[in-house]
């Protein structure tokens, strides 16, 4: 028999045996009249707790359990226990769905989850900063209403999706690319993946310019060289007229070999992912060598000053900061006309800092240019560049030289006055010692 039964029987028989104590002695009409009252308590306890069950199932109030008698007590406890084991299951799968959603939203994908109709069921803060979307505002939102663009539209109805689509979004500040996938699931429904390639689309755009660039600087001096041979191998021509073709073909052949040695370069700086090294440079020695670098150069045709503070040295990679300061030293010469001045400071800066300065009395470079020059193959004026035996290079070369010692390359120019190339060092670069060569070493050359 079950529990149940076998506790209402017992009620029933204790109901009995209360109305037939009384019946024996009060008499049966007594006994009868308490059968039936001690029915009616019974009932009214029943229905009270039937009521309060009632109740509690409508807004159960977790943790307070009811008290009462006999088998509606049983009744709440089970039922309470019952509630707790529901309510903690309910709470893990309640942290397993935040946690969830904390997983997506940790992604650095954009992630829009579509219903059948392809509307947005949810939608993570990447996706939203992506498309512009609003998770709540634009819940429900049909995607194709707020992506209008027909590429999109077409690509999520033509059901292809076992390829990205490219698509451009005008985001805060910038022109967006996207590579955004749709992953079919469960019910005709979809997972849009968006990701943010413009970084990656830029890099390639810079590589394509690249090697045109390359390409094309490579080209101009091969078409004269080949131009000349032809005419070399063909045409009967005088032995003067040989040497004239010959010195013209060498200089093409040097240009080439110029802008190789220089691209060497650059690829060996960025590809050298190991931090400068660490000698000490003798900057006395340096600038000394500058200067008669300069000299060479401008072949008598510039006053070339110095003003070296003595003591202060570098530490860094000889040969890259030799060759960053060639570069802007070569520059001055090249880009300043006959009876100008070039002067090459080394001076303390601020902070604990030194600064290497190149300032020219030369043509000077219009504002517009200035914050482009360090890119690789950058030229004001290609011809005159060309003319002075420039690559187009040399800037790029300093700047990559300049990150790798934490330094800093300034430019201030003035059209047809002249332009100051300053190089700050940190003082972390910088060391002092005793003074090897006299401050101020001056020559004119
Ligand atoms: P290039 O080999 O052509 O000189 P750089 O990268 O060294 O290439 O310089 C880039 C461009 O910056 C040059 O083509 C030139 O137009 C300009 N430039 C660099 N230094 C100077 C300077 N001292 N005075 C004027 N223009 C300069």
């Amino acid at each position: 028999m079950n529990i149940i039964w076998a506790r209402a029987l017992a009620i029933l028989l204790l109901q009995a045996a209360i109305a037939a104590a009384v019946g024996w002695l009060l008499g049966v009409r007594a006994g009868f009249i308490t059968a039936i009252v001690l029915l009616v308590i019974q009932a009214f306890f029943n229905v009270h707790h039937a009521q309060r069950l009632w109740r509690l199932l409508d807004a159960p109030v977790y943790g307070e359990v009811p008290s009462a008698l006999g088998l509606w007590g049983e009744i709440y406890y089970r039922l309470h226990k019952l509630a707790k084991r529901w309510h903690s299951q309910v709470k893990q799968v309640e942290q397993q769905h935040a946690r969830f959603i904390q997983a997506i939203q940790a992604s650095p994908n954009g992630v829009i989850m579509l219903d059948e109709q392809n509307q947005i069921e949810w939608c993570n803060a990447i996706a939203e900063h992506h498309f512009g979307i609003d998770a709540k505002r634009d819940l429900r939102q049909q995607i194709t209403h707020l992506l209008r663009q027909p590429t999109f539209v077409h690509y999520l109805a033509a059901e292809r999706y076992d390829e990205a689509l490219i698509m451009y979004h005008m985001g805060d500040r910038r022109q967006n690319v996207l590579s955004v996938q749709a992953f079919p699931y469960g019910d005709n429904r979809k997972l849009v993946i968006s990701l943010d390639v413009t970084d990656i689309e830029r890099t390639d755009a810079m590589r394509r310019d690249f090697v045109a660039n390359v390409s094309h600087e490579l080209k101009t001096p091969l078409t004269v060289l080949s131009g000349f041979l032809e005419t070399v191998g063909e045409l009967p021509l005088s032995a003067e007229d040989i040497q004239r073709y010959v010195e013209i073909m060498r200089q093409q052949a040097s240009r080439m070999q110029n802008i190789v040695n220089d691209l060497l370069t650059l690829a060996k700086l960025e590809g050298n992912a190991k931090p400068a090294g660490d000698e000490r440079l003798d900057m006395g020695q340096q600038i000394r060598s500058l200067r008669d670098d300069a000299q060479g150069l401008s072949q008598g045709k510039h006053v070339v000053e110095v003003d070296a503070v003595g003591g202060l040295d570098l530490r860094g990679a000889e040969s890259e900061l030799h060759s960053a300061f060639s570069n802007l030293v070569s520059n001055a010469v090249r880009y300043t006309p006959a009876g100008g001045t070039i002067r090459i400071e080394w001076a303390p800066d601020a902070g604990g800092g030194a600064r290497f300065s190149v300032i020219d009395s030369g043509l000077g470079i219009p504002p517009e240019h200035i914050p482009r020059l360090t890119e690789r193959f950058y030229r004001i004026d290609r011809s005159r560049s060309r003319d002075t035996g420039g690559t187009g290079l040399g800037l790029a070369i300093v700047k990559h030289v300049l990150t790798r010692h934490q330094a800093q390359l300034q430019i201030k120019s003035e059209e047809g006055k002249g332009s100051t190339f300053t190089i700050r060092f940190p003082s972390t670069r910088v060391m002092h010692g005793e003074i090897k060569a006299p401050a101020g070493l001056a020559a004119n050359g």
